[in-house]
């Protein structure tokens, strides 16, 4: 098994992910009386598909799976991989399935064109496998975006989602939309867990992200008792809980 892809680390990678914040934002308002939740899976590996669908239609929700293609029946570092089984399936029970790539391409290491083209890859790749609905949002693997890749995803897709711990309040960046990750042990879990419970006083657009939910999870995963744990918080939150398209319309008729 090959080691985990690192993005850039030091100073100029940090000052360009700041930057990247900053730049080619794509206002949208998030002005709610009533919170949003959005579950997101990464990747995805199938146990995102079993464990982490089931949870989430106990309670009659839905979630976004950003698909890298190339790892289609494959085995990571995350287990096994999704097929065209759980594309199929998942879309036939309401979760929505969408881009993250098709080589899960790290966007700040890449031309522009480069990337579009591995987006083009990904979706041709993915109606092959029997999705048949387009895809309309965009995750950015690593969470590494420049101000170029914002700019030119943002005319492809409703929204962009990087990797920034936070809740989408106020004035938000579609081009860069905040997360905050379901993995990272016991520490990581309790973050997740009091982010949800900010929202009934401070209601926002929550995305939760995570990879592996499985016993032994990699740290960018979580446990099946660590993600009911989260399903639980959130359903104390009073939330309502949505996949990232549905969360974009009902934000577009809200304001
Ligand atoms: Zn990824």
């Amino acid at each position: 098994m090959t080691m985990p892809y690192m993005p850039a680390s030091g100073l100029l990678a940090g000052l360009n992910r700041r930057w990247a914040r900053f730049a080619a934002r794509a206002p949208m308002r998030v002005d709610l009386d009533h919170a949003i939740v959005t579950f997101t899976f990464d990747d995805f590996p199938k146990s995102a598909a079993t464990f982490g669908a089931a949870a989430l239609e106990e309670r009659g929700w839905n979630g976004t799976y950003y698909a890298s293609a190339a790892f289609a029946g494959g085995e990571t570092h995350h287990g096994r991989m999704f097929d065209a089984g759980d594309i199929i399936a998942l879309e036939a029970r309401g979760h929505e399935i969408g881009c993250h790539t098709y080589g899960h391409i790290d966007a700040a290491q890449v031309r522009t064109s480069e990337l579009m083209a591995d987006i083009a890859r990904n979706a041709r790749a993915l109606a092959a496998m029997g999705l048949e609905s387009d895809l309309e949002n965009f995750a950015f693997a690593y969470g590494e975006a420049t101000p170029a890749a914002k700019h030119a995803l943002i005319e492809r897709f409703a929204t962009l989602r990087g990797v920034q711990a936070d809740i989408n309040r106020g004035t938000a960046d579609r081009a860069l939309l905040k997360s905050v990750p379901i993995d990272g042990g016991e520490s990581g879990i309790a973050r997740a867990v009091e982010a949800a419970s900010t929202l009934a006083a401070h209601p926002g657009w929550l995305i939760y992200y995570t990879h592996d939910i499985q016993a032994e999870p990699t740290p960018w995963g979580c446990t099946p008792e660590q993600f009911e744990h989260v399903c639980r918080a959130v359903e104390a939150s009073g939330a309502r809980v949505m996949t990232m398209a549905a969360a974009t319309c009902a934000l577009e008729a809200d304001t």
